[in-house]
């Protein structure tokens, strides 16, 4: 059985961070689609052009753009031992697009991780979340400082602060979070939702869901 995991939480709640973690001790690939949407607005193809026209608003990619670049990613080679999605299914419309691409897929199952963070930890965390302009490393000016101000631990780039999380926006995507994405949270729930603690240390929160993954995989 090939295992499709998504990690569902507000922006900020390290969803990003523990899903990259996990791809890399279950050595199956890690799939953002902010990531690929950031990389097609840097390039600057169509696709980026009118992706990016939502994301500096804090708003959501509509649904066709976003279902039809999982698709064809979930098709490649290196899927085929499973994947983690970091930041998709947003909407019931997205969600609905997986199960079918999963059901596909054949000899498949979703596992949903939800990352539990309350709204005030939200706007700390994002605006405060600093990225490496080069390496996409992810740092936080409080929890996970760099240990040179500015510069980036793995690849010596720039740290910089991106757009989508300079406060007016953070507000404006918890709010898009809150109406759209967090019903999911019932769409799951007989699916095998998995809730997560998400305060405390990143190791402390990659330790609670890696003692998930061995609990279900024994079950
Ligand atoms: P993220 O890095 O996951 O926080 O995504 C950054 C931005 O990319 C979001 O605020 C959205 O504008 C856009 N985005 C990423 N994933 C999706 C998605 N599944 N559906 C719609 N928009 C998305």
């Amino acid at each position: 059985m090939r295992n499709v995991f998504i990690f569902l939480g507000p922006p900020g709640a390290g969803k990003g961070t523990q899903a990259l973690k996990v791809s890399q001790e279950l050595e199956i690939p890690f799939i953002s689609t902010g990531d690929m949407l950031r990389n097609a607005v840097k390039k600057g193809t169509t696709l980026g052009k009118e992706a990016g026209e939502y994301m500096k608003k804090g708003e959501l990619v509509p649904d066709e753009i976003v279902i039809g670049i999982i698709k064809e990613r979930l098709r490649e080679d290196d899927c085929r031992k499973g994947c983690i999605l970091d930041g998709f299914p947003r909407t019931r419309t997205q969600a609905e697009a997986l199960n079918k691409i999963v059901e596909d897929m054949g000899n498949s199952k979703i596992i949903t991780f939800f990352i539990d963070v309350p709204d005030d930890e939200v706007i700390a965390r994002n605006t405060k979340r600093r990225v490496c302009a080069n390496c996409g490393a992810v740092y936080h000016l409080e929890n996970n400082p760099p240990s040179k101000r500015g510069i980036c631990d793995s690849c010596g780039g720039e740290l910089v602060q991106r757009n989508d999380d300079k406060e007016e926006v953070v507000r404006e995507r918890l709010r898009v979070y809150k109406e759209k994405t967090y019903p999911l949270l019932e769409f799951y729930r007989d699916k095998g939702l998995v809730t997560v603690e998400g305060v405390g240390e990143i190791e402390e929160v990659y330790s609670r869901i890696i003692s998930k993954i061995k609990e279900l995989d024994k079950a």
